[in-house]
């Protein structure tokens, strides 16, 4: 299938490029033939006509546990822990695996209308999740963070039913779709697991050139207690493990000291900033201008939509190049284009895919976002517009690896009717009763 994007302003996050109005762009297959302002030579499968639309590379959310969406708004009011403890486990426990599908499915369908192309998530039955992914057509870096509760010196890889799914799931879906699933390595956090598990799940990772995912600091008691209990940060304590030998994707990092952010810097573990999610569960503001200065790679999450309570990608850019003016009193802290390249660019970069980009080459995840729209007029400059004024709702097309998923109100891969009757009939009555 080849399709040609023509009068369309690319926002390419090309520096070689940046920019580009009145533009073409050319998809076949999976990935970007070319990118420019004179039109491609050779016929089309399909043509859409751009004019007013910016395109732009699809979002990336580099944290989320999308089957959570069922629990959107449920224990609003609550720190992590007790929001945790007394609400989301008990709910959790719950789940089985046609709920999870349902949750994911739901999930993925608000993702991919607001322009989000690819994911990385951490949840449970997550063999359930890939499934649901592969369907709708995104590409995803999938893992089931490593939990450990037990004593230390009775720990066994064989027994750890978290380290036997998590072999399971890189034999079923590491690299399905040509890619289009990647399976990380993952530790859930320092405070929900103990060495042996870190010393594995490095080893894991290690043997299999697999990503890693990991909370990491994202609430003060979180951050101080392993400092009591190791006399090291959650991060540098996992490091002291090799859990951060091939880079990785650390979420939150609310609390990250100075010489967390040389580490991870040095390391090339990427600080995904989850700002909505801090901020609803009052765990604080992550330190991200000063991230950036210390040449660390920041990503951007929504996290689960039950602590957000949306998916949509928008609200975290403009919130990332929002929050950090005021904290700092600096209306250059985060600029537009900061918080655009975390959504795209670093995000990609984090995860090692060849994606984020609009240039030939590059896996063709573009979205449309309609200019046309009252909130977009007028374009005095589009970075601006994007970021400060848009909204998920306004993105008008999804092209998720060279294929047309989403346009206009329509989905061509998902459901919407049957994963509303599956949520609403069955997964909402199992978990709330
Ligand atoms: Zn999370």
């Amino acid at each position: 299938m080849s399709v040609l994007f023509q009068h369309v302003t690319a926002l390419t996050m090309d520096p070689a490029q940046p920019l580009l109005k009145d533009a073409y762009v050319a998809v076949e297959g999976t990935a970007i033939a070319s990118v420019g302002t004179t039109r491609p030579q050779g016929e089309f499968d399909r043509v859409v006509d751009g004019k007013g639309q910016v395109l732009m590379p699809g979002l990336i959310n580099c944290h989320t546990h999308v089957p959570m969406t069922l629990m959107r708004g449920y224990g609003g009011g609550h720190d992590l822990q007790h929001w945790l403890s007394d609400y989301i486990f008990p709910a959790e426990a719950k789940l089985d695996q046609r709920a999870v599908a349902a949750g994911a499915a739901l999930g993925l369908a608000e993702m991919i209308a607001t322009g989000t192309t690819c994911i990385v998530d951490m949840y449970m039955k997550t063999g359930t999740i890939a499934q649901q992914v592969m369907d709708a057509g995104i590409s995803a870096n999938l893992s089931c963070g490593g939990l450990y509760f037990g004593d230390p010196k009775d720990f066994s890889p064989d027994q750890c039913t978290d380290c036997r799914n998590q072999e399971e799931l890189m034999q079923q879906w590491h690299g399905a779709g040509e890619g289009q699933i990647l399976v990380d390595a993952s530790i859930h956090g320092e405070y929900t697991s103990s060495a042996p598990l870190w010393q594995w799940t490095a080893d894991f990772a290690q043997k299999n050139k697999l990503g890693m995912h990991v909370h990491i600091s994202e609430t003060k008691l979180e951050h101080e207690q392993s400092l009591q209990r190791h006399g090291k940060t959650p991060l540098a304590i996992l490091d002291q493990y090799g859990v951060w030998e091939r880079g990785g994707t650390a979420a939150h990092c609310v609390w990250v000291s100075d010489e967390d952010m040389d580490l991870m810097a040095r390391k090339h573990v990427t600080a995904v900033h989850n700002p909505v999610s801090n901020l609803k569960l009052g765990s604080g503001v992550a330190r991200v201008p000063k991230m950036l200065q210390a040449g660390v790679n920041v990503a951007l999450g929504t996290d689960g939509v039950s602590s957000n309570n949306s998916a949509d990608l928008f609200e975290e850019i403009k919130l990332a190049a929002m929050l950090h003016k005021g904290v700092s009193r600096d209306p250059m802290a985060v600029t537009a284009h900061q918080a655009l390249e975390m959504a795209t660019v670093n995000a990609a970069r984090a995860l090692g895919r060849n994606t984020g980009v609009v240039a030939p080459g590059k896996v063709a995840d573009l979205i449309l976002v309609d200019f046309n729209r009252p909130n977009l007029i007028p374009c005095h400059d589009v970075e601006e517009n994007l970021v400060f004024a848009a909204r998920g709702g306004d993105v008008s097309m999804n092209m998720a690896r060279g294929k047309i998923i989403y346009e206009k109100g329509e989905f061509f891969t998902l459901d919407v009717e049957k994963i509303r009757s599956e949520v609403e009939d069955y997964a909402l009555p199992l978990i709330f009763g």
